[in-house]
């Protein structure tokens, strides 16, 4: 039975333990944890902080042992005004009212805003999702951006430098090209700051009409209708891998 408290080698805690085994999000697995409804090597343990040793201990859920999942990986497109979330306190429709019934645990990628559609990935690999969103992975995201003006070259020439917002906050360049027609852009950015597209154009001005992420590195929206999530390909998910 593990009794440590204190962190030692091959050790991680038993809320992390399951979150990479792939069973829940940490904080889901906490709450597992303190409802009894996990045991290690048999004895039921209410500590999601407990140190553990997947190599030696035996996690049970709720008598079955837990076993690392496979690998999920999905592509959602996202309708404006469903909410990235698990549950929303107001009650609005969230992404995973968007899964089919048989999908395990998976968290979204990244976010996207309540107004905005497009591309999430979902997956219940930690190690894939932080190698989408870390900004060192350079990674890039494209969206559909439609303006409420055209574009004057000079605030183009403007977002396509480093800008510094009036709070200190600080975007990389992005690059935008010309879109269907006069008011719609398509935005490359490779960081994902909070509403980011959105304060880019309002710094210089603009307001977004509609704004849709229609691609994040080589995986593409596609035909992916509206509501409707996709497996990702071999070659998609080892792309982000590279
Ligand atoms: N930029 C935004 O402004 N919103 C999003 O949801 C994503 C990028």
């Amino acid at each position: 039975m593990s009794s440590q408290t204190r962190k030692g080698k091959n050790q991680i805690t038993l809320a992390r333990a399951l979150s990479k085994l792939g069973v829940a999000s940490r904080t889901l697995a906490a709450e597992m944890i303190a409802d009894g409804k996990v045991k290690i090597d048999g004895r039921v343990v209410r500590s999601p902080n407990l140190w553990i040793d997947l190599k030696k201990e035996k996690i049970q859920i709720a008598g079955d042992a837990a076993r690392r999942t496979e690998k999920v990986y999905l592509a959602l497109n996202k309708p404006v005004g469903v909410v990235t979330t698990r549950s929303d306190e107001l009650g609005r429709p969230t992404i995973y009212d968007c899964l089919p019934d048989d999908v395990p645990w998976v968290f979204p990628v990244g976010r996207l805003d309540k107004d905005t559609s497009g591309l999430i990935l979902m997956t219940n690999d930690t190690r894939f999702g932080e190698r989408v969103t870390e900004p060192l992975s350079k990674i890039d995201k494209m969206y559909e951006v439609v303006l409420d003006r055209p574009l004057a070259p000079d605030d183009r020439r403007r977002l396509e430098l480093p800008i510094t917002l009036n709070d200190g906050t600080r975007f990389q360049p992005a690059r935008i090209d010309d879109g269907d027609d006069r008011l719609t852009y398509l935005v490359t950015i490779h960081e994902g700051k909070n509403r980011q597209v959105r304060r880019m154009f309002e710094f210089v001005g603009y307001e977004v009409c509609t704004l849709k992420r229609i691609r994040i590195g080589s995986i593409t929206l596609g035909a992916l209708r509206e509501g409707e999530c996709r497996i990702l390909t071999v070659r998609e998910v080892a792309s982000v891998r590279k």
